[in-house]
């Protein structure tokens, strides 16, 4: 984020404009905008008040999270149940899953192991074995 903009034209800028600008600021540095970022953003506070009424009016504009505790309901990718997760837990991943279990299923299911692969699968299952015994 090195880039500053000391003078704003921002008389042009529209709701659409803003929104579009701080989604992308959200897309690349994983970061809600806040009032102390406004020096690396291309409009002003006041640009935003007389638009949106206030900073956090902006953000649910931009459907972006006013904080990362904030509960949000998501949808397992695997089974498609509804269950609610905090902000900061979604930001985490690009899928969302109910559990462990849908997740290690999603991820594992169609895997192809190679001949070799099951080869040394398998040896390591019956070293174990032969160890337990
Ligand atoms: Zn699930």
């Amino acid at each position: 984020m090195a880039r500053t903009y000391t003078s704003k034209s921002d008389k042009n800028m529209s709701r659409r404009d803003i929104t579009r600008i701080v989604c992308e600021f959200f897309r690349l540095t994983n970061e809600v905008p806040k009032l102390r970022h406004i020096p690396h953003l291309p409009f002003s506070k006041q640009r935003v008040i007389k638009l949106f009424g206030t900073w956090n009016a902006m953000l649910e504009c931009a459907d972006l999270p006013l904080n990362r505790y904030k509960i949000r309901e998501i949808k397992c990718a695997k089974c498609g149940i509804v269950v609610p997760r905090q902000m900061k837990e979604i930001r985490k991943s690009k899928k969302q899953f109910c559990s462990s279990a849908c997740n290690a299923s999603f991820y594992t299911t169609g895997r192809k192991h190679s001949e070799a692969t099951k080869q040394k699968i398998s040896e390591s299952l019956k070293a174990k074995r032969i160890f337990k015994d």
